[in-house]
């Protein structure tokens, strides 16, 4: 069962725009997937459908197998996803935010109080615990979203422009932490604008324009044709 399959994903906002008109994609379980293009192309809204965030107008998503739109709840269970924008309150601690979003997911304290620690240490943010996130930097906040992201142990985790914005030095530490994420038998999917972004980690890539999939191959194929 792929981890992500979708099927002639349409969707028209409000307002009349066409952000996808039509994608279909399939993610093998295991891989490390790069969804490339432009500001506009419709990436967002792709990942915002994928994560229940956005209703498409029309077309398929199934995560493992499960239905994203009549067997919602259980699709959501499976991924974790990433936003661009940090999200956490900046006057809680790394561990406390770890604990308690693995509560609000319902994972009894114990187990989590366990993956804290685990995914603290596996994102380089055991010694920064217990410290108030305002004083952690960059770097340390974004590897602290996708440490989040992972408490609710998804095996299929989404980030939406990760490294949008940041500079060279934090998108190499978050380029290793997803390196071992995906070593360690989770599926990531992220989208980019950055050819060199996706090139560096990933083993296969779409390209979308225009809301329209212009490219689904392999990164060496791809690479091979430049
Ligand atoms: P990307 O993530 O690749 O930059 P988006 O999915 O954000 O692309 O946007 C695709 C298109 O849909 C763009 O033309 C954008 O302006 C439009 N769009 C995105 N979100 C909304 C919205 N909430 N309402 C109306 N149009 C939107
Ligand atoms: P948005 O996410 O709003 O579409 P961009 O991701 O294009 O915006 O740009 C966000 C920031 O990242 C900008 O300040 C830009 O200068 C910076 N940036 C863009 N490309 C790179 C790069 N290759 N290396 C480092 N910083 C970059």
């Amino acid at each position: 069962i792929p981890a992500l399959q979708i099927r002639d994903l349409r969707k028209v906002y409000d307002n009349g725009v066409e952000a996808l008109k039509g994608v279909s994609l399939d993610v093998a379980e295991g891989d490390f997937f790069a969804l490339l293009g432009p500001n506009g192309a419709g990436k967002s809204t792709l990942i915002g459908i994928v994560s229940s965030l956005v209703n498409a107008s029309s077309g398929s998503a199934h995560v493992f197998g499960v239905d994203i739109a009549t067997q919602r709840s259980q699709a959501m269970r499976l991924l974790g996803l990433v936003p661009q924008e940090l999200n956490f309150n900046m006057f809680e601690t790394p561990r406390d935010i770890l604990v308690n979003y693995a509560g609000f997911y319902g994972v009894p304290r114990a187990d989590a109080l366990k993956r804290a620690d685990e995914e603290l240490a596996r994102a380089q943010l055991s010694d920064k615990a217990r410290m108030m996130s305002r004083t952690l930097s960059g770097g340390m906040k974004r590897r602290l979203m996708i440490a989040r992201a992972l408490m609710t142990r998804p095996r299929l985790l989404i980030l939406d422009e990760p490294t949008a914005g940041v500079d060279i030095e934090i998108r190499r530490g978050m380029w290793k932490l997803l390196r071992d994420i995906n070593a360690a038998g989770t599926t990531v999917i992220l989208t980019t604008h950055y050819l060199e972004e996706a090139e560096t980690l990933c083993r296969n890539i779409a390209i979308i324009d225009k809301g329209r999939i212009v490219e689904n191959t392999t990164m060496k194929n791809l690479l091979s044709k430049l």
